[in-house]
């Protein structure tokens, strides 16, 4: 290679190497870099195949640094926590004065701001840049949130612009967010907005299936319908895509066979935490994350619905006929409202956090197995419907019963047996790769759904 290219990535996984590609098929030369090494002949194999982009692989972190025009820029793009000390160590071995490292992770943002002012004593320049959008994003267009060195922004701002998402009428996705750690802080509020919506859509699903008796058919037509209204997003578009998808290994849809049991990896939890430093009241945001909670405890759901049932209460879902189209409409507009909702929650934490950066804490979640105790179990079962009449009355007058509301919510999910999270779950491997357990069968999959869609 005898010129040398303009900025560089390190960490080749899902985001990283649709992110270099993107960059390079911008006019960007880019070099790469990646601890195992196989994922950098990889992605030069992906970069020749997808057009000739120019992106130049290295197997040892000095070559690839000394490869990038100064001064140099390269975006991180590995696990948060030690594996980005560990690569800020590795490579700034060889950077000099006035170089710049941007960490494009989920990194927690006091992280960020410890790693700015370490690079700043040695002449280094340092951002955290969210980066949104998942796998398909990054290919082709993502949101990016950066923040931390200004100086640093305006080095790469040129590029960041090109790659950016390009929305009609308002421009490239991306925005100098602030100094610091800024720019994780957006992105992480950003993802636990996410994680309530994901949520209301998949209890959405949930009354339409359950209450509604909605097949996988109606469900996909009906959400496809919805996302040409008010209600139009990435999010409505893949789970209309999802209801389609059948079965590669089996009989009917795929859906109904991954797991109810959705992962995480931590954004949604720093988001409930922030908010209870900040006395901001996030309650769609902690319901979601309690959801996934909830559904972790697949095991103990699967034994409460015995004990639940053997006590004489089995599901609570009336036999009287619906009116199919009545509830359709009923459940959009709820779930348009409960998103504003969720929204302003998320935004509400964005300002209170740039005006004073305050300690994260961690909370003590003390989870109830009481209720399957069979005497619990008893009094819960002679109170529930008194209790559902209140918080039904309670709603239907538009008076907000959170604490009832929720720990209803709470008894509702934990005695069950299956949970909507194998939607959530099959929509993170769908945007994400994050791959899903099934019920029939051991193992760990991942299907390339936009391909089926
Ligand atoms: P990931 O699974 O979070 O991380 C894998 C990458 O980290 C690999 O390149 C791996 O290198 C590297 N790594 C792990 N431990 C390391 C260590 N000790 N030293 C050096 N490198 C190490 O990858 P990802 O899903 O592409 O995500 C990258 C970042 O973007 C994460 O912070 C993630 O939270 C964030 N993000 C992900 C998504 C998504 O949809 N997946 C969306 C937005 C943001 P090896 O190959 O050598 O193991």
């Amino acid at each position: 290679m005898a010129t040398k290219t303009r900025i560089g990535l390190a960490g080749l996984a899902v985001m990283g190497q649709n992110l270099a590609l993107n960059i390079a098929e911008k006019g960007f030369p880019i070099s790469v870099y990646n601890r195992t090494t196989s994922k950098v002949d990889e992605t030069v194999e992906r970069a020749k195949k997808e057009g000739n982009l120019p992106v130049y692989g290295f197997h040892d972190p000095e070559s690839f640094v000394q490869s990038i025009q100064k001064p140099r820029v390269v975006i991180m793009l590995v696990k948060a926590g030690a594996p980005v000390d560990q690569t800020i160590k590795t490579l700034s071995a060889y950077l000099e004065k006035g170089d710049c490292i941007i960490d494009g992770g989920n990194e927690w943002y006091e992280n960020t701001e410890r790693r700015e002012k370490a690079m700043a004593e040695l002449g280094l320049l340092y951002l955290g840049m969210g980066v949104s959008g998942g796998e398909e994003g990054a290919r082709n267009g993502p949101s990016l949130m950066p923040g931390g060195s200004f100086e640093a922004y305006k080095y790469i701002e040129d590029i960041l612009l090109k790659v950016a998402a390009q929305v009609p009428n308002s421009g490239p996705c991306v925005t100098y967010v602030g100094k610091g750690g800024s720019g994780n802080f957006v992105k992480m509020i950003h993802n636990g907005i996410e994680y309530g919506d994901m949520q209301l859509i998949a209890e959405a699903y949930d009354v339409l299936k359950s209450v509604g008796k909605l097949s996988n058919e109606e469900l996909q037509s009906v959400f496809a319908e919805w996302n040409r209204g008010e209600l139009l997003s990435f999010l409505i578009e893949i789970t209309a895509d999802i209801f389609g998808i059948k079965d590669d290994k089996g009989d009917g849809h795929l859906v109904d066979k991954v797991l109810d049991k959705t992962g995480m990896k931590g954004t949604g939890k720093w988001t409930v935490q922030q908010a209870a430093e900040l006395s901001v009241a996030a309650p769609t945001i902690e319901a979601s994350l309690d959801a996934r909670f909830l559904s972790g405890l697949k095991e103990e759901r699967v034994e409460a619905a015995k004990v639940f049932k053997s006590g004489g209460f089995g599901d609570v879902l009336s036999d009287q006929p619906v009116d199919k189209q009545k509830l359709i409409d009923d459940v959009r507009k709820a779930l348009y409202a409960a998103k504003i909702c969720s929204y302003a929650q998320g935004m509400n934490l964005i300002p209170i956090f740039l005006d004073r950066i305050k300690k994260a804490y961690d909370r003590n979640a003390n989870l109830a197995n009481l209720l399957v105790d069979p005497e619990f179990a008893k009094e819960i079962i002679d109170r529930q419907s008194a209790w559902r009449r209140v918080v039904c009355l309670a709603i239907n007058s538009g008076i907000s019963t959170p604490g009832m509301s929720a720990s209803l919510a709470y008894f509702d999910s934990y005695r069950r047996e299956r949970l909507p999270a194998n939607l959530v779950q099959a929509q993170r491997d769908y945007f994400g790769a994050h791959t899903y357990e099934r019920t029939d069968m051991e193992g760990s999959f991942h299907t390339e759904w936009f391909k089926l869609a």
